[in-house]
This record gives structure tokens, C-alpha cells and sequence, in this order.
């Protein structure tokens, strides 16, 4: 083995971000941690705020369909993960599915004390807090608005952001790091406390003690690599799996046999959080890429009808991949995309056996995931909702992608529930998205149900654990990074305890 360590971590998103702070408390110790990033080390001066370029920073442009082509995810591939282009929302999880996980999963370690200390913990250090008002963009105002006049309640989104310029293209990266992601803050300060990272870094297959990685070539736009490219393999007490919802799994596949371990559910229960993106146009000019993209949703339908509204801000190149039409109507929507508000509709899925995460030939993920049919009606009847939203905001017209009358007037607006259903929508037709994956390693107390226990660690291996999105056992029905953090950190402080206290001699 050509270096050994006390833990490998895999990824550095928030799940892998999260563990390396614990560990890195460590480290002073004499406790030795590495993070392997399959992705290259862009910082914030590499991102330059252009589509086309920025596109690369995640795993298939942005856009990693699933087989039947219904759904395109999209995940963080370089250092900080997703974190790196998410938009920094943050949500507690909701209490409702913290019970559950309770009661119908065994995860007996989210008791209230705990809960309440972590997450306060977390919201102290990424400064989680509603922006002022100031920070509202035209999209904002006018989503307000509409929602004012119809007598639906809004609220105000709480941010990660330290001294944000306000610039709006979060989902490219930040140019001046005010996203208090990992890439910002978990990593650098896990570095600085004497955690080593090595980037380009691909991991191909584990062992119950080893890691087999290929450093890459550094791309243009990135920090240069200190290692030389090549194959590698790395020793490990214990490693942690923190790919995200699509790698872990794929990874754990391809390494069964050395593992020795068998588990049809390895990979199941997958849920995505659909997203669907909608547009409308209206007479005056929107100012959207400058102020923050996000500042309200709304989460009174959500027990009813099963969904969330929030605000959002797309770059053209994403708005015209969901706009429908092609050719001269295609242009002719796309020229008044200076005029265009848009409203994100985020569905409660459910985590379902038959979605899931299998491997190719090659050993690369393959995303399995049918829309489920109430996820069909919760989406019409929100699609409904947000066109009495941008109606009574002042509208002219509404673009609704994946049926034949894709562009409702003002003299339609009497007329949503008869125009909006669903079926007259295709949603296998319309550019659904993904950008909240959750399950495919189960966390269960039983060994039965699950992938891996309550600790994190994978059901039958003694040192390999999870701690990322995919050990959810449902959606947490909320944007999820807080929770990933919550369980991350406690999978952490677990494989501390298990394995290098006094009592377990190790450090
Ligand atoms: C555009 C966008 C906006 C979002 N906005 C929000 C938001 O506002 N609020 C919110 O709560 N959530 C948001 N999210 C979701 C949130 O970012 C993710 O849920 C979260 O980052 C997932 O954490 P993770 O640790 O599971 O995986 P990730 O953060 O995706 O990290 C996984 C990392 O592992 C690396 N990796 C994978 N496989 C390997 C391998 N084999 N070898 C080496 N490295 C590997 C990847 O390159 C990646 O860097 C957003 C996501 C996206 C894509």
C-alpha cells in the first residue's frame, strides 16, 4: 500500500465536507484523514458566471438523465460537490419526517436535544438567516405579489451567505465565495486544521481497508494538481462514502466482490424531489440577475397537496431547454426572456423500492426512476396554483411545457383548472429535474430493510461507512442540505466512537 490512513473519505459535497470537520478536531490528535474529490479544486476566482463553461462543474453537464429520459439530475462534480453551485436555502427538517424516521426506520439518535443542538450548531457557522428585504429581485416582488393578492401566505426563505454581492448566478458557482458551502468553509478549514485533500481524484473501487483512485490531468480552470496522474491505492482503517445519491451506490456496486457483502437494496429507494420550472412573460423588463434568486416560497399546500412554490432565476441556456417548441416559436418565446418570471415547483416523491441506482458494464451509474402518478397530480395542482400566482402578478402569458396549448393569455386565466390537468400534460415530455436526491443506501436499524445501520455503517462490513444524501430512508420533502449535515455529523461522531476512542486505542 503505497500510504495508510486512519480514515478515507470519499467526496468532499456536504456530506463529505461535514465528516471531515469532526474529524479534523482530531487531527491534532495524531488522527490522520485524507479526502479523495473525484472533481477538479475550482476556487472562486475560476468561476467566470458564463453557462456553457460553468456547465462542466457538474457530472454530465447538469443534466444526468435517467434511463427513460423523464428526469435529468443535477449534482456537484468538483471540490465542495453540489455545495459548490447549490443556492444555499436552508431548511430544518421538517419535524413530521424526523417522527418518522423515528418510528417506522429505528433512527433513535435524532432525539429532540439532538436535533436542536446540531442544526443550531450548523446555522451559527454557515450564518443561516432570512436576507433583507433589499435583497429581493423582480422575481421575487412580483412572486410576493401574486401570492398577496390571492390571499396565499408566503415566507421568507432562510440563506447560507456571508457579504453576497448580490450577483444571482449561485447555481454556477460563486464568484466572490459568499455561499457558505463546504467548498467555502468545511474543506478549507479541515485543510488548515492538517486534513489532507487530493483532487482529480476518481475512485474506482474499495476494499474493506483499501481505495483505489486515478488522479486525472488538473483542467485549465482549476487549482494544479500536487500529485502525479495515475492509478493509486490508498489503505484505510476506515473509509466513508460521500459520492451523493448517484455515485455512492454505483461505487459500492462495483466493489461488491471485494467487499463480500450482498444486498438487493443497495441502491433502492431512491427519491429525486422533482422540480419543474415554469415561466411567464410579462409587458415590463425583470431584473433577475442581480439581488438573491431565491427569497420566499410558499409550504401551504404541502400536507395537502404535497408540494412546495419557491422562487427561483434561470441563465438562458437552462431556460430554453425549458421552454417548449422548437424553431421560430421557440425563438419567438426566448426573445422575451428579459420579461420572463419564474416559479420552481418542488414535489414530495415518495421513496419507492423500484427507483433506483444500478451500475452499467462499465460500472457507471444508471438512474432508474419512474414519476409516480400522485406525483403527477400534486405537480398539475401546482402548476395550477403558480399560474394564479403569475396571473394575478400582472402576466401576459404563461408557458407551460409538455401539452399542446403550451401558452396560456390572459383571457385563459378564468380557465386553469380546465386547461391544467393532467391529463392533458406529458410529464415524460417536459424537462422534469433533479436537484434533491435522497436514499439508496437506507439508513434502517434493521438489517433487513436497510443498507446501512444506525451508525452509517454499511450492513456487513466493519469499516465502511455513509454519510451523505443517500442514507435518508425517505425525502426529507425539503431542500435537504441541513439534514444531510445533521446526519452526517452524527455518523461521524459514531465512527469516533466505534473506532478511535481510548477505549478502541486508536488514537
Ligand atoms: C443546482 C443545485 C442547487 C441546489 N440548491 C440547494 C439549496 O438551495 N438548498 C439545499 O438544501 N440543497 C440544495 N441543493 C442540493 C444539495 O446541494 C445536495 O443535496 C447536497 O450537496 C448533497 O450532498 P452529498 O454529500 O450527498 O453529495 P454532493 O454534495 O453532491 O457531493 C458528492 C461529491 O462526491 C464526489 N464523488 C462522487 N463519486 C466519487 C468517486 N467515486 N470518487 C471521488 N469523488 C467522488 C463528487 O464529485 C462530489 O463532489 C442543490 C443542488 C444543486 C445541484
Amino acid at each position: 500500500m503505497e500510504k495508510e490512513y486512519d480514515i478515507i473519505i470519499i467526496g468532499s459535497g456536504v456530506g463529505g465536507g461535514t465528516v471531515a470537520d469532526v474529524f479534523s478536531k482530531y487531527v491534532q490528535k495524531g488522527l490522520n484523514v485524507l479526502i479523495l474529490e473525484g472533481g477538479p479544486y475550482r476556487k472562486k476566482g475560476h468561476f467566470n458566471q458564463r453557462e456553457n463553461d460553468m456547465s462542466s462543474i457538474y457530472f454530465n453537464k447538469g443534466a444526468f438523465l435517467s434511463k427513460n429520459l423523464h428526469i435529468g439530475l443535477a449534482a456537484g462534480n468538483t471540490v465542495g460537490g453540489s455545495s459548490a453551485v447549490y443556492t444555499g436555502v436552508s431548511f430544518r427538517p421538517p419535524k413530521s419526517v424526523i417522527e418518522n424516521w423515528k418510528s417506522s426506520f429505528g433512527l433513535s439518535f435524532l432525539t429532540d436535544d439532538y436535533v436542536e443542538q446540531t442544526l443550531s450548531e450548523h446555522e451559527e457557522q454557515l450564518n443561516i438567516k432570512e436576507l433583507p428585504e433589499s435583497y429581493d429581485n423582480d422575481n421575487n416582488r412580483l412572486f410576493k405579489k401574486g401570492a398577496n393578492n390571492l390571499n396565499i401566505e408566503i415566507k421568507r426563505l432562510r440563506i447560507n451567505v456571508r457579504n453576497c454581492q448580490q450577483q444571482g448566478f449561485c447555481n454556477l458557482g460563486c464568484t466572490v465565495g459568499a455561499k457558505q458551502g463546504t467548498l467555502e468553509l468545511q474543506i478549507p478549514d479541515s485543510v488548515a486544521n492538517g486534513v489532507e485533500l487530493i483532487y482529480n481524484a476518481w475512485v474506482h473501487e474499495i476494499t474493506s481497508h483499501s481505495v483505489k483512485f486515478n488522479i486525472s490531468k488538473a483542467i485549465a480552470e482549476s487549482e494544479p494538481n500536487k500529485w502525479k496522474e495515475g492509478l493509486y491505492e490508498f489503505g484505510a482503517k476506515v473509509i466513508v462514502l460521500a459520492g451523493g445519491v448517484l455515485q455512492t451506490p454505483a461505487l459500492v456496486l462495483r466493489s461488491l466482490k471485494n467487499l463480500s457483502i450482498k444486498n438487493k437494496l443497495i441502491g433502492r429507494y431512491l427519491s429525486l424531489h422533482p422540480v419543474f420550472n415554469l415561466n411567464a412573460v410579462y409587458k415590463e423588463k425583470i431584473k433577475n440577475f442581480r439581488g438573491f434568486p431565491k427569497t420566499y416560497y410558499i409550504d401551504q399546500f404541502s400536507d395537502t397537496e404535497g408540494y412546495y412554490l419557491e422562487t427561483s432565476f434561470y441563465y438562458p441556456g437552462i431556460t430554453a431547454k425549458n421552454i417548449p417548441g422548437h424553431g421560430k416559436i421557440h425563438q419567438d418565446i426566448m426573445r422575451k426572456y428579459e420579461q420572463m418570471m419564474s416559479i420552481l415547483i418542488l414535489s414530495h416523491d415518495p421513496s419507492e423500492y423500484h427507483n433506483r441506482i444500478t451500475i452499467d458494464k462499465q460500472g457507471k451509474p444508471i438512474l432508474n426512476y419512474k414519476v409516480n402518478k400522485n406525483v403527477k397530480e400534486s405537480l398539475t395542482k401546482a402548476i395550477q396554483r403558480a399560474a394564479a400566482i403569475f396571473f394575478s402578478a400582472g402576466c401576459t402569458e404563461m408557458i407551460i411545457p409538455g401539452t399542446k396549448k403550451y401558452l396560456l393569455n390572459t383571457e385563459d386565466k378564468e380557465h386553469l383548472a380546465d386547461l391544467i390537468h393532467s391529463k392533458n400534460i406529458q410529464f415524460e415530455r417536459t424537462p422534469l429535474s433533479s436537484a434533491h436526491p435522497q436514499g439508496g443506501m437506507r439508513m434502517t436499524k434493521s438489517v433487513k430493510t436497510g443498507v446501512v445501520n444506525t451508525d452509517g455503517l454499511l450492513n456487513g462490513t466493519k469499516s465502511i461507512y455513509v454519510a451523505d444524501a443517500s442514507i435518508f430512508p425517505s425525502s426529507v420533502k425539503v431542500n435537504p442540505y441541513q439534514t444531510i449535515m445533521l446526519m452526517a455529523n452524527h455518523v461521524a461522531n459514531r465512527i469516533i466512537a466505534n473506532h478511535f476512542t481510548e477505549k478502541n486505542r486508536t488514537v
